[in-house]
């Protein structure tokens, strides 16, 4: 299968004079060409801090990749100059930001937004008569009747504004598109018609997708493989279906798992994961998930657990190393 993206040991860290955050600490994933990659993982896991570095739209001076390669297409990013870079962007790698009303510009009509990014990125060349086809094509591609390009951002609904966005990042017909937490504005059957619409739109433009969310719903819906991420880390990295099987999964997976609600109408509780997402300025020495973890061993707050293959996907817990076997139930 064809790879669009292999980020190899990545390590990311905000430095001010007081303190240095370690947001993300040596992960590796790859990603193929109509793919979605799920990053999973609570608040301060470091899944917007690994697309960030992937756009190379980490703050300056603070941000600072300190280790690690980031391939596209063969093309290590991290090598490119500022110019190279911008020239990708839009091009082949976007990004749909989180609240579709703080990305789009209240005063401009999104017609003219999305031929924005298309004169920038993608069409420099082309006729104001050719921009505009492609800004009505654009459009319609996410529902969006053509005659709406002249309307402004105010006129349109959540789930709408929503779509606009999608738009804009698509205009330029990308190779990659990197999604953070795109539903979690919206309403709930909202949410499922835009996420049905990005599936598709994946498929039809042959596109590859990266899924940030910390909602296993939403995973399942539109995710090939999922990395769940803890303290900058990749603690579990599997197929969707690996992940939503019983058998071996780090403790943190179960964790997530255990704060689902049983919507069938079981009577299971809710087993939230106790404590908090570590300090990453002050991050635990051994496994990082040691203070909240309840089948900590006296070695997991001293030696970072290896990743091992373990049922046929990677996990990073000392219960999967050398003898320990058979999995968590
Ligand atoms: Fe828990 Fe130890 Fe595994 Fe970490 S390495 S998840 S503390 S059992």
């Amino acid at each position: 299968m064809n790879t669009i993206l292999e980020v190899k040991d990545l390590s990311v860290e905000y430095r001010t004079d007081l303190e240095t955050v370690h947001a993300v600490n040596g992960i590796s994933f790859s990603l193929h060409r109509g793919q979605t990659l799920g990053l999973v993982g609570e608040t301060g896991a470091g899944k917007t801090t690994t697309a960030l570095s992937i756009l190379r739209l980490l703050p300056k001076p603070t941000g600072v990749v300190t280790a690690g390669e980031i391939l596209l297409e063969g093309v290590n990013l991290l090598d490119l100059s500022d110019a190279q870079m911008k020239a990708l962007l839009g091009e082949k790698m976007s990004m749909i930001f989180q609240d579709p009303m703080s990305a789009l510009n209240p005063i401009m009509k999104v017609g003219e937004q999305i031929a924005e990014t298309l004169i920038l990125h993608g069409a420099p060349h082309q006729t104001k008569k050719q921009v505009e086809q492609r800004v009505e094509e654009t459009l319609e591609l996410v529902g969006i009747p053509a005659f709406r390009k002249n309307e402004y951002p105010h006129q349109f609904s959540g789930g709408m504004k929503q779509r606009v966005v999608i738009a804009i990042a698509l205009a330029c017909q990308p190779h990659l598109l990197i999604a953070d937490e795109p539903t979690t504005a919206l309403d709930v059957t909202i949410q499922a018609q835009v996420l049905a619409m990005m599936s598709e739109l994946r498929n039809k433009l042959d596109m590859s997708m990266i899924m940030i969310t910390h909602d296993l719903g939403i995973v399942a819906q539109v995710c090939d493989d999922v990395a769940v991420m803890y303290a900058g880390e990749i603690v579990e990295y599997a197929t969707t279906e690996q992940i939503f099987s019983p058998g071996a999964h780090h403790p943190y997976t179960t964790g997530l798992f255990g704060s689902i609600p049983d919507l069938k109408g079981g009577t299971k509780r809710l087993t939230p994961i106790e404590g908090l997402m570590p300090d990453p300025t002050e991050l635990p020495s051994g496994c990082k998930f040691h203070p909240r973890c309840p089948h900590k061993m006296a070695q997991c707050e001293t030696v970072p657990p290896p990743t091992v293959a373990f049922e046929n996907h990677l996990i990073s817990c000392h219960l999967y190393t050398g003898q320990a076997e058979g999995g968590l139930k």
